[in-house]
């Protein structure tokens, strides 16, 4: 595959920039994508009928110069952080959509958080601007503080007031998309060799057999060649673009319809054309091998936080990435913020890549793969087949419903001592023989140690007529006559305070515990 991909790298032509477009439910992507594709691809075309093919291309003349752009046609971050999630990395620029009535919500900010993992620089296109309650100069306050500062404040963010359903600004939102592109990226691929590309989406057609939409990265893809896709391959029977009109061959950028695959290969698998047919044929067969034992691997490779400090003594890692998830966004700041402040030294390093209200997605596995993250579940779970995902995976989540709980072990984990197991350990019982009440003090306890020791500090309960009065007291003053003391050992009477608890009474006794580590074998 290596020597295919090699050769004649050196003759590089301009390709059309590939968009996605991602943005919170409902803030109008679909729309959006149907208002670019039908105010551009038709142009000129009679009837001007388009086919979903999952990609498009458009023609856009800029300074003169017409200029291409692919936009992945299917809305949202999971196909991209699938896609991204296979190795495969298909966007160039993402067009994050934001409701200019709705404004910022969740899922633009994940939206706006994959693209970041994946260095894709954004365009906002602030959407919905026909309506009453547009408010696009709050958009732009509320992403500046994401990070995306819109140029007009100094920043190096576009943002393009747009409405999708009324095709008003579609060509600045165009044009936005094109000089962001020429600013941030090399847009170049060599067409003169075997094609190579991605698999964008796929299905069995009951007449036509295994169809699948293929955007080509480089080199030029023929009607008539061999060709691998994931661990399908066959030969190219024929070709498609998003008019329906057969096409005997697609240069870089360009996503077409593939006929004549054996199987039907999955959204984010590479593909290659190949010279013939057994050269595919064992291609396929090496990646169903290779597929199969990268499974295995790959399950020892993701970070846990109990391999953290191994990891980072290794050198392997110096980054713990998280993905926060919680049920409500309160929660998620105060876990983010305590995180946050955790003291990690000059070694290790925490950042989290993520964060979101509800339940844990396959996307959030998805995402954990790519950045080799250990998900934290905030009184949130994940559904079965999320479960499944993870095992298979090997990603780590953990589950927590105190957040201090969650901070001690990540601490733990970054610091590398993780937690070590406590059990909870006697250190001695008193009898209380009568309660003094002090103002100053509140009731302290005049007591008889019967066996062990009583110790200032120490984790306390109250025990009366055998029950428990209350557990996870402090022995917060311990006195013999006038002085205090930090310890009272057996048969010795002393004055035991536990703090603000009063209600001790005379012939209940007191035990005192602490927790203690249980060596790990
Ligand atoms: P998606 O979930 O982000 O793909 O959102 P859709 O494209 O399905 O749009 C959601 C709803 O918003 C639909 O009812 C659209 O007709 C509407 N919508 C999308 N764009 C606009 C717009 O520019 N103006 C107005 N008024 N409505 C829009």
């Amino acid at each position: 595959e290596d020597e295919l991909a090699a050769e004649g790298s050196d003759e590089l032509s301009a390709r059309a920039a590939v968009v996605t477009v991602m943005g919170h439910v409902d803030h109008g992507k679909t729309r959006l994508l149907d208002s670019i594709r039908s105010a551009k691809v038709t142009e000129g075309e009679a009837g001007g009928i388009t086919q979903h093919i999952g990609a498009y291309q458009v023609h856009v003349e800029h300074e003169g110069v017409e200029r291409g752009l692919t936009f992945i046609d299917t809305p949202g971050h999971e196909a991209f952080t699938a896609m991204r999630a296979r190795g495969a990395k298909v966007t160039d620029i993402a067009v994050l959509v934001v409701a200019a009535d709705d404004g910022v919500m969740p899922q633009t900010i994940e939206a706006l958080n994959h693209a970041k993992a994946a260095n894709v620089p954004v365009v906002v296109a602030v959407n919905k601007m026909d309506k009453e309650g547009a408010s696009p100069d709050k958009v732009r306050g509320q992403l500046a503080e994401y990070g995306l500062v819109p140029e007009e404040y100094g920043g190096d963010t576009m943002f393009v007031n747009v409405s999708a359903l009324k095709h008003l600004h579609i060509d600045e939102l165009l044009e936005a998309v094109l000089l962001t592109a020429d600013a941030a990226l090399e847009l170049t691929a060599n067409p003169n060799k075997a094609a190579r590309g991605v698999a964008i989406e796929a299905n069995l057609d009951k007449g036509r057999g295994a169809v699948a939409t293929v955007l080509v990265q480089s080199g030029t893809l023929r009607v008539g060649d061999n060709m691998v896709a994931g661990t399908a391959h066959g030969r190219v029977r024929a070709m498609f673009d998003e008019h329906g009109e057969t096409v005997k061959e697609a240069l870089p950028s360009r996503p077409v319809q593939v006929l004549g695959l054996s199987s039907v290969p999955r959204a984010g698998d590479t593909f290659l054309s190949t010279s013939d047919d057994r050269t595919a044929r064992q291609i396929a067969e090496k990646r169903e091998a290779v597929e199969r034992n990268a499974q295995l691997a790959k399950r020892r490779k993701r970070i846990s936080l109990e391999d953290f400090d191994q990891a980072v003594a290794d050198g392997k890692i110096d980054t713990l990435n998280l993905i926060l998830k919680g049920d409500v966004s309160g929660a998620v700041e105060a876990l983010e913020d305590a995180l946050l402040k955790i003291d990690v030294g000059a070694d290790v390093q925490l950042r989290v890549i993520h964060r979101g209200v509800g339940a844990i997605t396959q996307n959030d596995v998805n995402l954990a793969t790519v950045d080799n993250a250990v998900i934290i579940g905030f009184n949130v779970r994940p559904a079965e087949r999320v479960n499944d995902l993870a095992e298979r995976e090997g990603v780590d989540m953990r589950f927590y419903s105190v957040i201090y709980a969650a901070i001690d072990d990540i601490e733990a984990a970054l610091k590398g001592m993780l937690k070590p197991e406590y059990e909870e350990a006697s250190l001695g019982t008193a009898e209380v023989r009568e309660v003094f009440r002090s103002s100053k003090f509140g009731s302290i306890a005049g007591s008889i140690v019967r066996s062990g020791i009583m110790r200032r500090n120490a984790k306390a309960r109250l025990v009366r007529d055998g029950n428990v009065v209350a557990d996870n007291l402090t022995i917060e003053s311990l006195k013999r006559f006038k002085d205090d003391a930090t310890e009272v050992r057996e048969g010795f009477e002393c004055g035991i305070g536990l703090g603000s608890f009063n209600d001790i009474r005379e012939g209940d006794s007191i035990e005192t515990w602490e927790m203690r580590e249980i060596p790990r074998s």
